[in-house]
């Protein structure tokens, strides 16, 4: 149970799609962290005992949904020795031993602890070394501590010597290995099982190899089959045009990063009968690829064929954003949190860059990161809007996101389930911050 209170006289930034805002709104939480009010403060009836708080000058906007998150690591840039064959053994190994746990649980509190305290109410991973988010899920549900909302992938699924493979993957190289990894994940209690359909970025070794197709297109209908089968979700990293195809005819019900789209792909999207829903959607994530090809490669190490690759991804990936609007295709937002220099205090700069590199208008976008991320993930009921019923998962704030998404950077409040975190401590990265203001 949770103290009531009443946010009283703030401005509403109600993250629909055309970008309402409403001005001098009362908002009521309940003691089940439930919103019972949110209207004009004029007709509000306010429980007697409530704790006011008084909004002037403030503004709230619903929780946010970082669709595409890991929490293994802080997102400082991985020496390139890290993701050599050797090292990668090397390290697999160590992560699966009980230091390796340990430390692997902690990275995946304090990090998910930095994304609520940005406003990250809640979270998707679609990648863990091993079960160490559906754990730390567990313990936030348990109320050991206040952490988002979180839906854990575990180990994505992949090919040997595929997107991930060793490090954060089950080997699935053919269907039926495919069914039992995807079996084995869901028992564990994962949420939603991700897919690497093609290569990527950081795993190329040569160029033009990002988005070049691995998994086959069986081995992704039998995990899709077995997570559908289950009701959850199937995401698929897929980063050409040939992986989107087979990823979506499988049956993924969400694409990561995408690509340009051909008139069958974006049929596919639209009516998907093999996903669980019907039609599919696209999660772009620009902080993957944006900042190796535009810093200063003696900053970033990045090689050629990194940044070549990285510069292919991100020419892929805007088209298909371009494509999916053009197309009234589904857009949620997510940022590849501990990617190389995607720290856990910069979801918002995902919004930022969404707006200025793909054009996108800000209001879509809130309304992505919200009402749209929480019904791709099957959540709306709960979260992603300001409405009598939903759970109380809210950003307080002392200026307008829609008018820059830096305004979202430092929040002043986040209320998740109910409960208030009225002194945000974020964990920050000045040295990757102060690149990142240049991009
Ligand atoms: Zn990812």
């Amino acid at each position: 149970m949770s103290i009531p209170f009443v946010l009283t006289g703030i401005t509403v930034v109600t993250g629909d799609a055309i970008g309402t805002v409403h001005e001098n709104w009362t908002v009521g939480v309940n003691a089940a962290g439930l919103i019972d009010y949110a209207g004009p403060s004029a007709q509000a009836e306010i429980p007697p005992g409530s704790l006011r708080i008084d909004g002037t000058g403030k503004y709230l906007t619903p929780g946010l949904i970082n669709a595409h998150a890991h929490l293994f690591a802080d997102g400082k840039p991985l020496p390139r020795i890290y993701t050599h064959p050797r090292a990668a053994r090397s390290l697999t190994w160590f992560m699966h031993t009980q230091a390796g746990r340990m430390l692997l649980r902690k990275r995946a509190k304090d990090n998910a602890i930095t994304q609520l305290h940005t406003g990250v109410t809640t979270l998707r991973t679609v990648g863990d070394v091993a079960y160490e988010v559906i754990a730390t899920r567990d313990a936030i549900e348990r109320a050991e501590y206040l952490g988002p909302r979180i839906l854990p992938s575990g180990p994505l699924m992949a090919i040997t010597g595929g997107h991930g493979a060793p490090q954060i993957a089950l080997i699935c190289d053919d269907p039926q290995q495919a069914r039992a990894n995807t079996r084995t994940n869901i028992r564990h209690g994962a949420n939603t099982i991700k897919i690497s359909a093609t290569g990527g970025v950081t795993d190329a070794t040569k160029i033009g190899y990002a988005g070049k197709p691995e998994m086959p297109e069986a081995s992704m209908r039998a995990i899709c089959e077995e997570a559908h089968n289950a009701g959850v979700l199937v995401a698929a990293h897929a980063q050409s045009p040939e992986g989107l195809r087979a990823a979506l005819r499988a049956g993924a019900d969400t694409i990561e990063h995408g690509s340009s789209m051909n008139d069958e792909i974006v049929d596919l999207f639209k009516n998907n009968p093999a996903s669980l829903r019907g039609t599919s959607s696209l999660i772009p994530t620009l902080q993957v690829c944006l900042p190796l090809v535009k810093l200063d490669p003696a900053v970033t190490g990045a090689d050629d064929v990194i940044r070549a690759n990285a510069e292919l991804v991100l020419t892929e990936m805007l088209s298909g954003i371009r494509s999916a609007i053009e197309h009234g295709i589904t857009i949620g937002v997510g940022n590849d949190s501990a990617i190389s220099y995607v720290t856990h205090a910069n979801f918002w700069r995902e919004l930022d860059l969404l707006q200025r590199y793909a054009g996108v208008d800000a209001a879509t976008l809130l309304h992505a990161a919200t009402q749209v991320n929480a019904t791709i993930l099957g959540l709306d009921t709960v979260t992603g809007s300001i409405e009598p019923g939903k759970t109380a998962d809210l950003v307080m704030l002392g200026a307008n996101p829609l008018e820059s998404f830096r305004h979202l950077a430092a929040p002043q409040m986040v209320v998740v389930r109910g409960e208030r975190i009225t002194e945000p401590e974020i964990t920050r990265i000045p040295a990757i911050d102060a690149q990142l203001d240049t991009l």
